[in-house]
């Protein structure tokens, strides 16, 4: 015959009860405070034929655009939602809904930079920033420099910037 199970008790070391309570509101970093924030951003769109492509502010293709209702940079995109998830701030579609026509066709640096400005004014400044792009084509290679040179100008030339760029290997949506 087996015994019954012993009840197991699951210690969370330094937290003593009443800090266990408050413990929710404690984990969430005032962005005030916070020595540093780390934020992460994802973006994706459709390719269409015709158009220009814009990447990190710079034209990368005149035969392909994104299919976005602002000018579909995925890298000012995904790197204004990581500013604004360091920042606890929400989301760039919060900040610039695609269903208001004030946004439609903006430039997207418009974006990075009003959500650069939040953090500023937070009194934080860009450390570094790592991008990671996913394109089956055109090829980036020959636009890296023009795409960093335009992403420190966004900056004005703080933290590191770096720029990573693969295909998907003809796999999925990408
Ligand atoms: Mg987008």
């Amino acid at each position: 015959m087996s015994e019954p199970p012993k009840r197991r008790r699951i210690f969370v070391a330094g937290l003593t009860p009443a800090r266990k309570i408050g413990a929710a509101e404690d984990s969430v970093p005032s962005p005030a405070t916070a020595p540093f924030l780390i934020g992460h951003g994802y973006d994706i769109h459709r390719l269409q034929t015709g158009g220009k492509l814009l990447l990190g502010g710079v034209v990368v293709s005149e035969e392909v655009s994104a299919d976005a209702h602002s000018d579909g940079d995925v890298i000012l995109h995904a790197v204004t939602d990581a500013i604004l998830g360091a920042m606890a701030l929400g989301d760039i579609g919060q900040h610039f809904p695609p269903a208001d026509p004030k946004w439609k066709g903006v430039a997207s640096r418009v974006f990075v930079e009003d959500a650069y400005q939040r953090a500023r004014r937070a009194g934080y400044a860009l450390v570094n920033l790592d991008i990671t792009l996913m394109l089956e084509r055109p090829k980036v290679a020959p636009y890296r420099d023009d795409i960093l040179r335009s992403l420190r100008q966004m900056f004005a030339a703080r933290g590191t910037i770096n720029l990573k760029a693969g295909t998907n290997e003809g796999c999925d949506a990408v």
